[in-house]
């Protein structure tokens, strides 16, 4: 999921340590000035480690990964970046330009479902698409060190962590833990008109996406029009994302 196999912990030691190898130890250098300085930190962490992407803007990254849906759903899968050719290009580095925090559903693949291939999509997944400590951190990496300029919390129909948050019954081991993160969205929705699955699974979304953008890193981001955070619904029957408003 990271660049070159590195662990994914976001200590601030293995941090600079992956960063240098992702942004150069130029700009890792003035990150570490930033680190050094009274801290306004995250203003001045992401304008020292943010990769140039001045060629692509939060909403065009957005169209790019819709347009991907668009083909998926209508057949025309171009299947970029899929063959052994492009490891050469992603092997030292990765620039992905959309990040997603899906469901770990075996029915919901961001690359096949956004028609993308291999060093496009930044992806964490679990069941729910709940944003936890360590998936919040990791999309923190994606958007702040790797530049993914959109990012996606994709729910989708019948999803079976939700069903089991609905439905009240005590589950085995720590699939309980789950049921406790979504149990607020199915709250949330009680009162709503339709159907009481899929409005919980909507809810949830919209609550994680709240929650990501309540990381000061990501927040930042967002304010300074460097990343955009985008509720999706993905339909099962379809295979079509819709952005929930
Ligand atoms: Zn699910």
């Amino acid at each position: 999921m990271v660049a070159q196999g590195a662990p994914l912990s976001l200590s601030r030691r293995s941090l600079l340590a992956t960063s240098a190898r992702v942004v150069g130890v130029g700009t890792l250098a003035s990150w570490l000035g930033c680190l050094a300085a009274p801290m306004d930190g995250a203003a001045a962490i992401a304008a020292a480690l943010t990769p140039d992407r001045a060629d692509l803007t939060p909403s065009q990254a957005l169209e790019k990964l819709l347009d991907g849906n668009q083909r998926f759903v209508h057949r025309q899968r171009q299947n970029p970046h899929q063959d052994l050719s492009r490891l050469s290009q992603v092997a030292q580095t990765q620039t992905p330009f959309a990040a997603i925090l899906s469901c770990a559903d075996s029915r919901v693949i961001p690359e096949i479902i956004f028609d993308q291939g291999i060093g496009d999509l930044f992806v964490v997944r679990g069941a729910g698409n709940l944003a936890t400590r360590q998936g919040i951190a990791s999309q923190e990496f994606g958007t702040l060190v790797l530049g993914a300029r959109v990012l996606m919390v994709l729910g989708h129909s019948r999803c079976g962590a939700v069903k089991a948050a609905l439905s009240g019954v005590a589950l085995p081991g720590q699939i309980d833990s789950l049921v406790e993160a979504i149990k607020p969205a199915v709250d949330d929705s009680a009162n709503q008109t339709g159907d009481r699955l899929d409005n919980a699974i909507k809810m949830n979304v919209q609550r994680q996406v709240k929650k990501l953008a309540m990381s000061p890193v990501l927040g930042r981001l967002v304010e300074q029009g460097q990343l955009q955070l985008v509720a999706g619904y993905y339909n099962l029957d379809t295979g079509k994302v819709s952005v929930l408003g």
